[in-house]
């Protein structure tokens, strides 16, 4: 019998071998061990939300089951949450997309992968302004792509047209926005956005705009899409959206991409050798949840902005940390530089795994998104957990090196 390669014989194919495990994932790893000996690890660095999927969006499930709803489906997705994709967007954006514009995928990182790779080819450069959510660099590379990062710290994260402008050379192709953003929770403007769609669509350059967080802005600020655009400048933007974190889905996998039908056709074709289609029952549920009631965004919303709002004033207030508002999503991205020297620490991942160790704390290290200095915080947990967790930094920062 022939015998079992060793891990380190087997030819992981290259375009593999240059991606890296999520590090988000790595620490909620090193919180599972802690946890595991009984320690209490406070979890800030959850990217989903903590509260239950709504009742009634279970129960749309439930009835998919009872009437045997459990076989494969369209590979772009059932027709009646492609064309209910569409309206929400032509109703709350005024735009006209057809559901041969929308492709149902499983989670928005399916629609983001599919994208990408569709696109890219080896050579091409991809925009991706920092900090970034990890995902996307990672994709990039896959597709033999580039990433070049524009650096928004310099402009308290806010995103420029100019600096898009500046950074456009002959190889770029594609264009990553996130607003809001994951990891600085910030919005860009409308007025800013338009700016920025146009001058890359100036220069021929393809714009992905993730909107997984669109729901999640605070007032006085409004959800805004890429769908609002003037239809000519769409014709080269790819509007990708989540059920995860609107209605609390994250395990049920659904997300969608809505753009120009050629680069949506593509994206049908990969996912229909790849995955076919979403899961039968989650689409009926998501077809419930973007099509029933909603109330239940508009009170998770009134919580996480409770939350946010405690959690500035707190973290403000503590010695070596200064942390800007966030307009939207459910991170705060403090600058915790001065927190650092004082504890003699040289990178923010040096003190993720301090305030693992000594407060048992799991927050995300700003350099996994790109932007040293800073650390995530994830509020997409109970106050009583936010507030024990300021009670230990703020022991954790009065402590000397
Ligand atoms: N885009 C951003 C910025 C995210 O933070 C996430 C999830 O964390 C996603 C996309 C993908 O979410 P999902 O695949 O669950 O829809």
């Amino acid at each position: 019998m022939e015998r079992m390669q060793s891990d380190r014989d087997f030819p992981a194919a290259e375009r593999v071998r240059l991606m890296q495990v999520s590090s988000t994932m790595a620490v909620l790893q090193a919180a599972e061990r802690l946890r595991a000996t009984g320690v209490r690890v406070l979890d800030l660095g959850a990217g989903e939300p903590d509260f239950p999927t709504p009742e009634h969006i279970k129960e749309a499930a439930r009835r998919a089951l009872a009437e045997n709803f459990t076989r494969y489906t369209p590979a772009a997705g059932i027709a009646e949450l492609r064309a209910a994709i569409a309206r929400f967007l032509n109703e709350h954006f005024g735009s006209t997309y057809a559901p041969e514009h929308v492709i149902v995928t499983a989670g928005g990182k399916q629609a983001i992968f599919n994208a990408i790779v569709t696109l890219i080819e080896p050579g091409d450069e991809v925009l991706i302004p920092a900090p970034y959510w990890v995902t996307f660099p990672q994709v990039v590379t896959f597709a033999g792509g580039r990433s070049r990062f524009l650096p928004t710290e310099v402009n308290e994260f806010r995103l420029t047209a100019e600096m898009v402008g500046e950074a456009v050379t002959p190889r770029t192709k594609l264009l990553i926005l996130n607003s809001p953003c994951n990891p600085t929770g910030r919005v860009i403007p409308p007025e800013e956005f338009r700016r920025i769609v146009e001058m890359a669509v100036a220069r021929g350059v393809y714009v992905l705009s993730d909107e997984c967080y669109r729901e999640f802005v605070y007032p006085p600020h409004i959800p805004f899409s890429a769908a609002s655009l003037p239809e000519a400048m769409r014709e080269r933007v790819l509007i990708v959206g989540s059920f995860s974190k609107t209605y609390a889905m994250t395990g049920w996998r659904i997300g969608y991409a809505v753009g120009p039908h050629a680069w949506i056709r593509e994206m049908i074709k990969v996912q229909s050798h790849s995955t076919s289609n979403p899961t039968s029952i989650a689409q009926k549920a998501a077809l419930e949840a973007l099509t029933g009631p909603q109330e239940s965004v508009v009170t998770m919303l009134r919580e996480y902005q409770r939350r946010r709002d405690f959690l500035l004033e707190a973290l403000n207030a503590l010695p070596g940390i200064r942390c800007a508002v966030p307009e939207g999503a459910f991170y705060v991205f403090p600058d915790v530089r001065e927190m650092m020297r004082a504890r003699g620490l040289r990178t923010s991942e040096e003190l993720e795994a301090r305030l693992l160790e000594e407060c048992q704390i799991a927050l995300t290290a700003g350099a996994a998104f790109g932007a040293e200095g800073y650390v995530r915080i994830s509020y997409a947990t109970s106050l009583d957990v936010l507030q024990e967790a300021i009670a230990r930094l703020d022991r954790f920062a009065r402590a000397r090196a």
